[in-house]
């Protein structure tokens, strides 16, 4: 499958017909493919952030959201391994504390908004506040309805002023869910990561995906488009989300700047 008919199937465009996809596919390859493709991708990417690093004059924003145990942090991990540390943020939200309360809800998203030359990876976001906020009632309906308006209109301003948006929604089944939670009971050197509310989340899955349905539904813009992931499989995710970076940067298309024209480069030696 070629990477434009990849990225037209992941692409949100209206109801994300979450149900409707498959968080086992693997678009055809086996593993040991997608490995490999997933090596040449990131030969891709690297690049593409030296030049991106050195031109500064725009910056990416990868938005990560998922169900607990879809593979966030490890997607960041293995998508993010060959990049250059120095230019590249990675943002966690979580609970927000009392004083990020006591603002307005894109308050601390704004602040690690990425700068030219960056690329900023936001594990969690701003969508919370259409997503477990709903759910949980921890906001009354008419303010995060008003939300997702709220949302077009900042993520618009960041892509009039530079900042290239893609959002990933990593699509965990249920099942696969289990089983990593299971892992993570099992394993000593993977019990940190479960918490007790983590049960909770699980138990209201239903309310979660309408909530995703809609948030993907009414924020998937050009300006800020919204790809649903297969994650149940790690090498076939990993394809996509190197592939959906690698367009994004390609659109920005970051070139190296001119070097001085006052250096005679061919006639220079280094005393
Ligand atoms: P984790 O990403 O698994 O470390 O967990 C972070 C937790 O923070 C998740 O349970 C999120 O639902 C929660 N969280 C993130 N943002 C918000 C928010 N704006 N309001 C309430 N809870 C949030
Ligand atoms: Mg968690």
């Amino acid at each position: 499958m070629s990477s434009k008919q990849l990225l037209d199937q992941l692409r949100v465009d209206g109801d994300p017909k979450l149900d409707d996809r498959d968080a086992a596919d693997t678009f055809g390859w086996d593993r040991d493919e997608a490995e490999a493709l997933f090596a040449e991708e990131l030969v891709e990417l690297v690049e593409l952030q030296k030049r991106l690093f050195a031109d500064k004059s725009a910056s990416l924003l990868v938005v990560l959201q998922a169900m607990d145990a879809a593979g966030k942090d490890s997607t960041i991990r293995a998508v993010m391994s060959g990049l250059n540390p120095a230019g590249v943020m990675v943002h966690p939200f979580g609970v927000p504390t009392e004083e990020e309360r006591g603002h307005d809800f894109l308050w601390r998203i704004h602040a690690h908004a990425p700068e030219d030359g960056y690329i900023a990876v936001f594990n969690r976001s701003h969508y919370e506040d259409v997503l477990v906020v709903r759910v949980k009632e921890l906001a009354p309906k008419d303010v995060w309805t008003k939300r997702y308006d709220h949302i077009r209109h900042f993520e618009q301003m960041l892509a009039d002023e530079g900042t290239h948006i893609v959002k990933i929604f990593l699509n965990v089944s249920k099942e696969k869910q289990k089983e990593r939670f299971e892992e993570r009971l099992e394993r000593p050197d993977k019990r940190w990561k479960f918490r007790a509310g983590d049960l909770g989340d699980r138990a209201l899955w239903d309310d979660y995906m309408e909530a995703y349905a809609d948030a993907l539904e009414k924020t998937s813009t050009d300006a800020a488009p919204w790809y649903v992931v297969p994650a149940d499989r790690k090498w076939a995710r990993n394809v996509c989300i190197a592939r959906i970076m690698r367009n994004h940067l390609e659109r920005i298309d970051p070139q190296y700047p001119e070097p001085d024209s006052d250096i005679d480069f061919d006639d220079i030696t280094i005393p």
